[in-house]
């Protein structure tokens, strides 16, 4: 879970300079979704030990602008629903426009924090002119410079400030789980049928945005929350939009999630935007189960089953121990199944292995087949530990762990699945100077 900063403001104020400043050091979690591939929009950042996510609304919605004025409002909506903190970025080379006098009015109104970042300050003697951005009525005006990052340190400190820590503690121990895939494969179907009985629900919780429904569901021994966005899709008449706001609630739920339920339709196979879920997942480190759900519709014979399997082998390559599951909803075929190999993952996930016997065994592994020596020089590997955290990362302690490339690091993560059973789960391996 992540709280959101959104950053609204007309075009050329310097929105996607902060944006890239905030989320350089950061991997874009989704770089290559499709629907948002024309520019980065969302980003993860980190400010004094929090994390976060940013969104530059200008840069999507202002692509598809007809109305300039409705563009800029889309954004403020978007920034309204979605955000934990809004910053409103104005331009001190510019000053007030009657634009921006209108978006004050909507920002004024609603309930989330609002900094008014006045931008371009590169100068101390432009911030006197700053001052002019009170008019808005918004409060305290942070002077900043997006290009230099002058300025950006005041304003995060006060911007984390506003965050709600219910979104970053994990408020809950139980396992979280949530239903992802493409419109139409059958998600919503699939929550309809595990909550068919409502003696299965506990409570449901409303999510920390009104847009994400998380069901605390018990049944069988099981007990999860269920991670719901699905019913949740907004009506809007662009159509950019909807994909906007489905990219969104995918990337908000996995990010919520402990395992991500990646669901197929099994008459369409596995396209290029499952493999994009599948990958936000595998980056946030999340445990994955697939399921290739309306099995009902596929004519089978004894070879269909392995003949799927492999095609998805070899599209989320190299990673060979995710679960798959057929499934169908109305036939209620293996549904259950899905819950219990979700939990199974999870538990995988949180595995922590002594320190005793991962020793026993990687140091065995290791002496089998050392890493290859480089330029002469001969790699240790003396001794292996798991890192704290809810995803498993380990640290291989040597004398140069430089010279340790891929194939070796790989073949050592292979090695601890084979050894330790982590289906389902993303491990990160890391060397590290003893
Ligand atoms: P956006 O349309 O709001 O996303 O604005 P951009 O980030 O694309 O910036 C618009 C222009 O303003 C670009 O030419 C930037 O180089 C420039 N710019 C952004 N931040 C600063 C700043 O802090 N100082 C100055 N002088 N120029 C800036
Ligand atoms: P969502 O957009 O992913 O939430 O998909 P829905 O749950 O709305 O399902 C889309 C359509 O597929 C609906 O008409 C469902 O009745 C149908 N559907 C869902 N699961 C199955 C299945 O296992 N078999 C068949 N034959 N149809 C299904």
């Amino acid at each position: 879970m992540s709280n959101i900063v959104a950053i609204v403001g007309r075009p050329n104020v310097g929105k996607s300079t902060l944006f890239n400043r905030l989320t350089e050091t950061r991997q874009a979690i989704v770089d290559d979704m499709s629907g948002v591939t024309r520019d980065r929009h969302y980003g993860k950042a980190e400010w004094i030990g929090r994390e976060f996510t940013v969104i530059d609304t200008g840069g999507y919605v202002a692509h598809s602008e007809d109305v300039f004025e409705t563009a800029i409002r889309e954004q403020v909506i978007i920034a309204i629903e979605e955000a934990t903190v809004i910053l409103f970025m104005v331009d001190v080379t510019t000053g007030v426009t009657d634009l921006e006098d209108d978006v004050a009015n909507i920002l004024r109104r609603s309930k989330k924090p609002v900094f008014v970042v006045a931008n371009k300050v590169d100068s101390n003697k432009l911030n006197y002119e700053s001052s002019t951005f009170y008019s808005l009525g918004l409060g305290d005006i942070y002077d900043i410079s997006a290009m230099t990052g002058s300025g950006t340190g005041d304003l995060l400190d006060a911007v984390v400030d506003k965050f709600n820590p219910d979104i970053e503690d994990e408020s809950s121990k139980l396992p979280k789980f949530t239903i992802v895939g493409r419109p139409n494969v059958g998600k919503s179907s699939i929550i309809n049928a595990f909550l068919g009985n409502d003696r299965n629900i506990v409570t449901p919780i409303a999510g920390t945005t009104r847009d994400s429904i998380h069901i605390h569901y018990k049944q069988f021994g099981h007990e999860f929350m269920l991670i719901d966005t699905a019913g949740l899709r907004k009506k809007t008449k662009v159509k950019e939009n909807i994909e906007f706001y489905s990219v969104m609630r995918t990337i908000k739920a996995i990010e919520e999630a402990d395992v991500c339920i990646l669901m197929l339709d099994a008459t369409q196979g596995i396209e290029s935007q499952d493999i994009n879920i599948f990958h936000l997942a595998e980056r946030n480190r999340k445990g994955i189960v697939i399921l290739v759900n309306k099995w009902d519709l596929i004519e089978k014979d004894h070879t269909t089953t392995k003949k799927f399997e492999a095609a998805i082998r070899e599209k989320t390559a190299p990673y060979t121990d995710v679960p798959i599951i057929f499934t169908s909803v109305p036939d209620k075929q293996r549904i259950f199944k899905a819950i219990e190999v979700a939990q199974e993952v999870y538990n995988n996930r949180s595995k922590k292995i002594p320190t005793s016997k991962l020793n026993d065994v990687m140091l065995d592994v290791i002496a089998h087949y050392p890493p290859p020596s480089i330029k002469g020089k001969h790699i240790k590997i003396k001794y292996v530990t798991q890192f704290p955290g809810a995803a498993p990362s380990f640290a291989f302690f040597c004398n140069l762990p430089q010279y340790i490339k891929e194939p070796y690091r790989r073949y050592i993560e292979n090695q601890m699945r084979e050894h330790f059973d982590f289906s389902g789960v993303p491990i990160a391996i890391h060397f590290r100077q003893k």
